[in-house]
């Protein structure tokens, strides 16, 4: 027997709740049962050609050695350009910093910036790591209920109702991971004029999935619609979802000078610096011809038109249209309260999700976002998978009684 005794930052946290559900789909498959895995976060498309050949020739160019702890220049560049035809801001280079995913730059920007319980806003239904990557940081997560009424949205009174002055961000994240809700420029402006009357609270803007866009035009950038707020913002992004690099591991960050140094001098310490490879591809990506983006966010729109129909047909749940990312966060209030064939009350969302597996569909419980009761399915699978997966979830709220 081990005596290990984890740090209390490890008993505060738990792991991700979507890893784990994606790992015991993937367990009752390695069993033998048929599981339509809906867990997935990732695009189930491959990495473009381009891009892997740009990792290619970064390693057969010597590209294999250490790199500025901040990323290469070739990279930052690209980032800058990136950032500039898309907020409209042009970043120095020294105001971007690049590392191992948006998740690792959201970790290390937390633990640049937070400590002695100070209080980080996070809107639910939130992504699922916020809170723990809060409280792994020593701050207090402020949860504020979004709830389906209000689109899924923060409303400018509820962030007003939030501030205390002990508040340190606000972490928005649009398009949304669960909802795929998504901040029009006027919504942006609103939320704005509140963070104006309170120059203390600096505002973490996840815009990982902006590219994943459903609307006209594109995706507004808190940046773009507040650009007087720019002092006080940290932009997070990367290549994982937009260029299907999930394994490449790059994000990056871009914000204050001061900041981004913080966030170096930690990266410094814990990796060094991202893989030199990756950020040749990254690098490659961003800057190179976007149709991959156009062709897979049509497929996505395809497959979510196909799968709103179906759910929304299927008594007791139904389903807003996301405006992007890839997701659908799918209400089950009408099923709470009735009982599977075997006997078991069906009392909150993990109650559903769990008789769901045992249907043949892996999903999961809203309560992992912070909000209940809902559920999420991932559509980065094919129209076939989707369409089995509606059948399959049809099938067993109709068993229920
Ligand atoms: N932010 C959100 C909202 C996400 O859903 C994810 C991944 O699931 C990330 C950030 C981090 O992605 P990565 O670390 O692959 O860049």
């Amino acid at each position: 027997m081990s005596d290990f005794q984890p740090a209390a930052r490890v008993e505060r946290i738990k792991p991700s709740p979507s890893t784990a559900a994606a790992a015991r789909a993937r367990e009752l498959k390695a069993e033998g049962r048929d599981i339509v895995d809906m867990t997935v976060g990732e695009p189930d498309f491959d990495t473009p050609d381009a891009i892997k050949e740009a990792g290619i020739v970064a390693i057969r160019a010597g590209d294999t050695k250490y790199t500025p702890v901040n990323g290469t220049l070739a990279l930052r560049r690209a980032i800058a350009g990136r950032l500039q035809r898309h907020t409209g801001h042009a970043y120095p280079l020294d105001a971007i910093t690049a590392g191992g995913g948006g998740k690792q730059i959201i970790f290390l920007a937390l633990m640049a910036s937070v400590d002695n319980q100070a209080e980080v806003i996070i809107p639910a239904p939130y992504w699922v790591s916020y809170p723990d990557m809060v409280l792994a940081n020593e701050g207090k997560p402020v949860i504020v209920t979004c709830p389906e009424a209000d689109g899924f949205k923060l409303k400018p009174e509820a962030l007003e109702a939030a501030i205390t002055p002990r508040t340190r961000w606000l972490i928005l994240n649009a398009p949304s991971n669960p909802t795929g809700a998504t901040y029009s420029r006027a919504e942006l402006e609103a939320l704005a004029a509140v963070l104006q009357r309170h120059p203390h609270v600096w505002v973490l803007t996840d815009e990982i999935y902006d590219e994943i866009w459903f609307g006209e035009g594109k995706a507004v950038s808190l940046v773009e619609a507040a650009p007087s707020l720019v002092d006080r913002i940290f932009l997070v992004n990367g290549v994982s979802k937009s260029y299907a690099m999930t394994g490449w591991r790059i994000g990056y960050g871009a914000g204050p000078a001061p900041l981004v140094a913080a966030v170096n001098k930690l990266q410094s310490q814990i990796s060094s610096c991202p893989s030199s490879i990756s950020q040749a591809a990254a690098a490659a990506a961003l800057d190179g011809d976007q149709a991959f983006i156009i062709d897979s966010v049509a497929a996505y729109r395809r497959r979510r038109d196909i799968a709103v129909e179906r759910l929304n047909a299927i008594d007791g749940i139904s389903c807003t249209a996301p405006e992007g990312a890839f997701y659908l966060f799918v209400n089950c209030a009408g099923l709470i309260g009735k009982t599977a064939p075997d006997g078991r009350k069906i009392t909150n969302d993990l109650d559903f999700v769990l008789y769901l597996l045992d249907c043949g569909v892996a999903a999961i419980q809203g309560a992992a976002y912070g909000l209940s009761p809902y559920f999420r399915l991932s559509i980065a699978t094919s129209e076939a998978q989707i369409e089995k997966a509606c059948a399959l979830i049809a099938k067993a709220c109709a068993a229920l009684s």
